[in-house]
This record gives structure tokens, C-alpha cells and sequence, in this order.
């Protein structure tokens, strides 16, 4: 037994396996060629983010782009920072988002796949496995630091202006033997596993990040840490064990990693594994008083997805409009494929944002309002319902009293070939239906300035005695327009613009009396329709309420 040998053995003497047993538990994937290996990895330290929403989407994309595998994996190695039902609260808020998973986590408790398994405080002894090896090598070591220690080598580095960090002269247990390792064991001292880093800080190293571009930085030469006291992996390792063992080809994550690529690299060269490719995504920005800053997790609702489902946007819109975020080519793709489902957008990293880009919330009510007018009135009836009975009980009992009035109410101006665009999530539904509902109707009769009261109560009164609830749209405006003349309007408004002084107003001005008495508003979809919907019964009620205001 060598010396490495005799210190591999004493530090885990329970580990029994090599790398080797593991090398051919988790073979090669059998993919075509082209086909990209990518994940998620999120830690089930709370809700799910926008950013990870919003990672999760981009490795979505690539993967199925190019005929690939898109898997979860959940890092709970910080056990103190784990929140509970944080791994359902993730996957589950992926999924309500459209997000495929092919393997690892399809929900809260449930894995698939053959690579597994996908939760790292499950593999403890695939770490130690691999960790041994290193030892073996020559290549990691006990360490006993106390955190005492370590802070006073911290103090003292920075007094004298060195580079803070386990390296170099200041790696105090680097040449360790196994006798001292084991006089250490014996008195009962906690120890960590650390890398005993070939690197230096003079040389640099290259690499092309797939989004990013080629990055340089400073070879790493730390000794940073494998494995904790506890058996844990930290974060460096578990990456390179379980990006190689289950086969990622693209390690798409958050730019606040690229620091931590050069231990990385160095990593998978040591363990002799093939590195991914990297891709470091910039974090969604935001304008606060004209300065772009990161979304907050403290500061801004939107940081936490929840407030999307609150909110009411529909999981699909905000898919939309995050593809318009992570795909610069995106919106010209759309304009072109209109009705195209999204998966057969040929998405390229390149296109991504290398600086950050804008989340803007204008634009999410743009694209969702399109997204809303393309829906059928059942379908809006059956999301809006959904999202009332969650988050609006009162709002759902009303909306589900007559569900075919509703319905009704739903498919004015809806299907035809320039929809309205009045919802963009389902709370504004509220507001917009608000006039076919007698306990949310508040209607203002207040007339436009142009109107005179006495001229609104005489076409009223008019309207009422020829008004036919079955009319056309047609029929409907020519009923208005026949009521002009007797009342000294304008039936033509071009009439009316070309001598404006020779009428009380025009026909445009009577149905927006018509549309103020029945809806309470100045602005509606078609009012004939409405009309339709709420009923003769309902319609004179209104047209004789609002007579009697004036
Ligand atoms: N657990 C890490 C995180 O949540 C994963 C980063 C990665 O994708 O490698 O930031």
C-alpha cells in the first residue's frame, strides 16, 4: 500500500467502490448526434424564482432545439437552508409553467430516469467514491482547520496584502501524513477533504462560454474543499460528479458561477473527466428610475413566479414573453410563424442577452393580452375560473352562477380576426366584466361634455319605443341612425365633421349615450352584443335608470 493508499483508506474506510463501478453503472447516452444534455439544478432553499423559471426555460429550449435531454437535479446539500416542500414548490411551479422535465424530479417525490439518483444528499457515496480516488492520487487531502484557524490565516493574509484563501505556503495541511491524520482522527478532530490544487496563479485559462463568449481568468490555485466534515460534497464537487456521471453536455446556469469556473475545469481535468460546455446566463434586469438594476428577491414581487399565478397571467404568456427575453430572434420568428408552436423555434445561445437583459413588465402585458385574444371563450372561461377560484372565491361564485352567460359575456369581439385586447391577466377580468354582473356593476352616467342631458333623455326615450333586442349589429346601428334627423343629429359623421354647427352632434355621440346607459362606460366592447347578452329585460332596466338621472 503506498502512502496515498494507507491515507485513502484511513479517511473513508467504508467506501469499498471505485470510480470504475460507477463509470459503468451510468454509461454514455445513447443520443444522435448533435443533441444536447442539459439540467437544472436548483437548491430547495424556497420558492421558485423568476430566474430559475427563467434557466429553466433556456436549458428547456436548448435541449429540445437540438433533440436532447433536459433533466432536474435538486442540490440539497445545505440542509440548514432547505425549506420544506421546497423541491415540490419548484418542480411542480415548472410544470404549471409548461416546462417539460424529462428525467430526475417530475414532481415533489417522484424521479424518472436512469441516471439517478437526482438529489445529492442521496449520493453521498458516489462522492466518496470519487474523493477516495483523488486521495489515492495524491491529489486531496484531510485538512483540520478550525474556523478559528482559518480566520486568523484570513487576518494575517490581509494584513499583509495577500490574496485571502487556503493556497500555496498558507495551506497549512497540504503535506499531511497519515500518521499525523490519524493522531488528529483519534483525538476526535472534525476534518474536511481538500483539493491539493496543481494550479497557479500566473497561468490563466481559456474557455468559450456558449453565451458569454471566450472568458480568461487566473488558473485556480486553491485548495478548496471537496468534502465537508459531514461527508457532503460542496457545491464545486457535486457538480463535477454529477454533470459527468449523468452525462450533461451543457452546464447552463447563472453568471454568478463563471468565478468559479477555472475550479471547475480544473476539477474534471484532475478526475479525468471530459468538461461540459458552459453557458453563463446574466440575470434578469429591471429599470428603477431609469438605472437598470438586478430583480431583487427582497425588493421586487415579480423575483418570486408566485406573484405571476396571483396576478393571474397566464403560464403560457409568460413563456411567450420570456422567450421574446431569451431569444434576441425571437419576436421576428413570431411575426413570421404566427400560430407556430414554440418548440419549433430553432433557439440559439448566441441569441441570448450577454449583459443582462430588461425584464419589462409592459411588454409581458402586451404579449399576454395577444396571447388572451387568441384563446376561445371556453378556454378563457375555463382559466379565468380556475385562477378566480384560487385567488377570487367571490369573483368565481359569480362567474360561475350562469356559466353560459359568462360564456356569452367572454366571446364579445373574441374569434374574429381583430380580437380586442382588453385582459392580460385574470384579475383585469374582474373590471371588464364588471357590467354583467349586478354585484359588480357601478355604472357612471356622467355624460361627455359635448352631450346635452336634455338631447341623452330624448334618444333614450326614442330608443326605447324601436329598440329590438334580436338586431344585427346592422340593423342595431341603422336603428340609431334613423333616430337622427327627428332629434337634429348627424346620422352621417362625415356630415357632422363637415359642418359641425349645423347639428346638436352626431350619431357617434348617441350610441355612446346608448353605450353609458346599458354599460356604465364610455368605452366597451361591441355594445350590440352586450346588448344582446344582458337581456331586453336587463337593457331597458338600465336605459330607465339612467333617464331618471338626468
Ligand atoms: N444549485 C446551484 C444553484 O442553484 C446550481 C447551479 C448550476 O446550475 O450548476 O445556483
Amino acid at each position: 500500500m503506498t502512502r496515498q493508499e494507507e491515507m485513502a483508506a484511513l479517511l473513508l474506510p467504508q467506501i469499498d467502490k471505485t470510480p470504475a463501478y460507477y463509470e459503468s453503472l451510468y454509461p454514455a447516452r445513447q443520443l444522435k448526434e448533435g443533441a444536447q444534455v442539459t439540467r437544472i439544478a436548483p437548491s430547495p432553499t424556497g420558492y421558485l424564482h423568476l430566474g430559475t423559471l427563467f434557466s429553466a426555460l433556456v436549458n428547456r429550449i436548448t435541449a429540445t432545439a437540438t433533440g436532447g435531454v433536459f433533466f432536474t437535479r435538486i442540490e440539497d446539500t445545505d440542509k440548514k437552508r432547505e425549506v420544506e416542500g421546497g423541491i415540490a414548490d419548484i418542480i411542480e411551479g415548472l410544470s404549471r409553467f409548461g416546462i417539460t422535465i424529462d428525467e430526475g424530479f417530475v414532481n415533489g417525490t417522484t424521479q424518472i430516469g436512469d441516471y439517478g439518483p437526482y438529489q445529492q444528499s442521496h449520493r453521498a457515496e458516489i462522492y466518496q467514491t470519487y474523493v477516495k480516488e483523488l486521495i489515492r492520487q495524491g491529489l486531496a487531502y484531510p485538512c483540520f482547520c478550525t474556523a478559528e484557524e482559518l480566520d486568523a490565516v484570513r487576518q494575517e493574509q490581509e494584513a499583509a496584502q495577500i490574496r485571502t484563501g487556503y493556497h500555496g505556503k498558507w495551506a497549512k495541511h497540504r503535506d499531511i501524513t497519515p500518521e499525523e491524520a490519524r493522531t488528529e482522527i483519534a483525538a476526535g478532530k472534525p476534518f474536511v477533504i481538500r483539493l491539493r490544487s496543481p494550479g497557479s496563479e500566473e497561468n490563466r485559462i481559456r474557455f468559450d462560454d456558449v453565451i458569454k463568449g471566450t472568458i480568461e481568468m487566473p488558473e485556480n490555485d486553491e485548495d478548496f474543499v471537496l468534502l465537508k466534515s459531514d461527508g457532503i460534497p460542496t457545491y464545486h464537487f457535486a457538480h463535477a460528479i454529477d454533470d459527468h456521471l449523468m452525462h450533461t453536455t451543457h452546464v447552463l446556469r447563472g453568471d454568478e458561477w463563471i468565478s468559479s469556473v477555472p475550479k471547475h475545469l480544473q476539477l474534471f481535468r484532475l478526475l479525468g473527466f471530459k468538461p461540459p460546455k458552459y453557458g453563463h446566463i446574466s440575470p434578469l434586469m429591471k429599470l428603477d428610475n431609469g438605472a437598470k438594476r438586478k430583480i431583487s428577491k427582497r425588493k421586487d414581487p415579480e423575483a418570486a413566479v408566485h406573484f405571476f399565478a396571483e396576478e393571474g397571467y397566464d403560464p403560457d404568456s409568460v413563456i411567450e414573453y420570456l422567450m421574446t427575453v431569451a431569444a434576441s430572434d425571437f419576436e421576428d420568428w413570431r411575426r413570421a410563424n404566427p400560430t407556430a408552436d414554440r418548440k419549433t423555434f430553432p433557439f440559439k445561445l448566441k441569441k441570448m442577452s450577454v449583459s443582462g437583459a430588461l425584464y419589462d413588465e409592459n411588454k409581458l402585458i402586451d404579449v399576454s393580452k395577444i396571447e388572451i385574444s387568441k384563446m376561445s371563450a371556453d378556454t378563457v372561461y375555463e382559466k379565468l375560473t380556475a385562477w378566480a377560484k384560487e385567488f377570487d372565491p367571490g369573483f368565481f361564485e359569480i362567474l360561475t352562477e350562469n356559466p353560459a352567460y359568462t360564456t356569452a359575456a367572454l366571446a364579445i369581439d373574441r374569434g374574429n380576426a381583430k380580437p380586442r385586447k382588453d385582459i392580460a391577466r385574470w384579475s383585469d377580468a374582474k373590471d371588464y366584466l364588471a357590467y354583467f354582473f349586478a354585484s359588480l356593476y357601478v355604472p357612471d352616467h356622467t355624460l361627455p361634455e359635448t352631450v346635452h342631458p336634455e338631447d341623452a333623455k330624448a334618444f333614450l326615450q326614442a330608443y326605447r319605443e324601436v329598440y329590438v333586442e334580436t338586431d344585427d349589429r346592422q340593423q342595431w346601428f341603422e336603428r340609431i341612425k334613423a333616430l337622427c334627423p327627428a332629434l337634429g343629429f348627424a346620422a352621417d359623421t362625415k356630415a357632422y365633421k363637415a359642418d359641425p354647427s349645423a347639428f346638436r352632434g352626431s350619431v357617434g355621440d348617441l350610441s355612446t349615450v346608448l353605450r353609458i346607459a346599458v354599460t356604465g362606460r364610455r368605452n366597451t366592447p361591441d355594445l350590440c352584443s352586450i346588448m344582446q347578452v344582458l337581456g331586453r329585460a336587463e337593457c331597458l332596466r338600465r336605459i330607465n335608470e339612467m333617464m331618471n338621472s338626468l
